[in-house]
């Protein structure tokens, strides 16, 4: 029996319960000690109290990776303004509206608008295209993950029309963070944003890259007890992934196994979350998507990026970009998805708290 409980709601209360110290013997549990079986109880906890809130739904939503500038600096990322030979993209206006609108023919009830931060895409700019994606795909939500604004922004692109924002906390440790990134882009910062946007009403997703350069059992502990205090409606955990043209070159990609684990165990705290099985686990790990899924996922998030632009945004090397990323493989990935035993749903899928 896992952690001495008997089921699934006897660990997520225990769970609530949980200091740092417990966080971190149950995590170094899991990765080193737990046997398959183990990992596999674990998963199961996970999928059951999902299935309880959302049923088998994995959340379809259309991926638009809108321009690859980034003003950033973050050392982990292919798009970081340093990397000077990348070739950048960003998408016209009439680009980003027709992409969304051949997303909505296939069924997408979500665009997820995502990029560096790129100043071209100035507020004026950005209110335009929420309130023309908002008009042209009726009953769709839009999510932004654009990186940091100030509040006034993102209160303006709310009243735009925007429904929820994901911004990875990265980590809960602020020397941590200072590891990841220069020194003028903040932990205080990052958390001034992430508190901003839950209080303007985003459906807010926090999140990290499991297994990144300077990450301990004690920062992950930390990220732990940072979701269960912000309780944030989604969360974005994939393997770190090393790009060769960033600081972090040399460093190993990180494991599949412990990003499942970390996903039941996220699933398992905050059981209404939205959780994605995220593109980076797809890449190192064939059968990641599914993978992610039964260990308590519950999102995937296609791309219905034009295909010669997307080649080019690459956050880490070897990014998958077709099979159950592409959305011209939609069709395909829904049967793969139903195959599972899944329900391939591509309405809104709002957090619960938020339907
Ligand atoms: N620029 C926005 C931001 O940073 O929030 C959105 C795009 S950014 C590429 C989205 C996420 O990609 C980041 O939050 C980061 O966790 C992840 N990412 C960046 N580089 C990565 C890498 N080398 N391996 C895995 N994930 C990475
Ligand atoms: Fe820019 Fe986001 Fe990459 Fe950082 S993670 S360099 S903000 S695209």
């Amino acid at each position: 029996m896992i952690f001495n409980v008997a089921s699934a709601e006897a660990l997520h209360n225990a769970m609530q319960k949980w200091q740092s110290e417990d966080f971190e013997k149950a995590i170094a549990w899991l990765f080193d000690q737990a046997n398959d079986a183990q990992v596999l109880e674990l998963a199961t906890f996970a999928c059951t109290l999902r299935d309880r809130i959302y049923g088998r739904r994995i959340f379809m939503r259309a991926l638009l990776e809108f321009t690859s500038f980034c003003q950033c600096n973050c050392y982990y990322c292919g798009l970081r303004s340093e990397h000077r030979q990348l070739e950048r993209y960003r998408l016209t206006e009439s680009e980003i509206i027709e992409s969304c609108k051949n997303g909505y023919a296939l069924g997408f009830r979500t665009f997820v608008l995502q990029g560096g931060e790129d100043l071209y895409f100035t507020e004026e700019r950005m209110t335009r295209l929420i309130k023309q994606i908002k008009a042209t795909c009726k009953g769709s939500a839009v999510t932004l993950s654009i990186g940091e604004k100030s509040a006034a922004t993102y209160q303006q692109y709310f009243d735009a029309g925007a429904d929820r924002f994901l911004l990875r906390h990265e980590t809960a440790d602020p020397s941590h963070y200072a590891q990841l990134h220069p020194s003028n882009q903040t932990y205080e910062q990052r958390m001034r944003c992430l508190k901003d946007l839950k209080k303007i009403g985003y459906q807010t997703g926090a999140g990290f890259m499991v297994d990144s350069p300077g990450q301990s059992i004690k920062t992950l502990a930390k990220d732990l007890m940072f979701l269960r205090f912000f309780q944030p409606a989604m969360c974005g955990i994939g393997p770190f992934v090393a790009h060769q043209k960033t600081p972090f070159a040399q460093f190993e990609n990180g494991s599949a196994k412990h990003t499942l684990i970390l996903l039941s165990l996220i699933r398992i705290l905050l059981p209404k979350i939205l959780l994605p099985s995220t593109t980076a686990l797809a890449t190192i790990d064939e059968n990641g998507a599914i993978e992610g899924f039964n260990a308590g996922a519950n999102v995937l998030m296609p791309n219905i990026t034009p295909i010669l632009k997307r080649e080019h945004y690459t956050l880490y090397d070897h990014k998958k970009n077709s099979g159950t990323e592409g959305a011209e493989t939609f069709l395909q990935t829904c049967r793969m998805i139903e195959a599972e035993g899944y329900i391939a749903d591509t309405r809104r899928g709002d957090h619960i708290d938020y339907c």
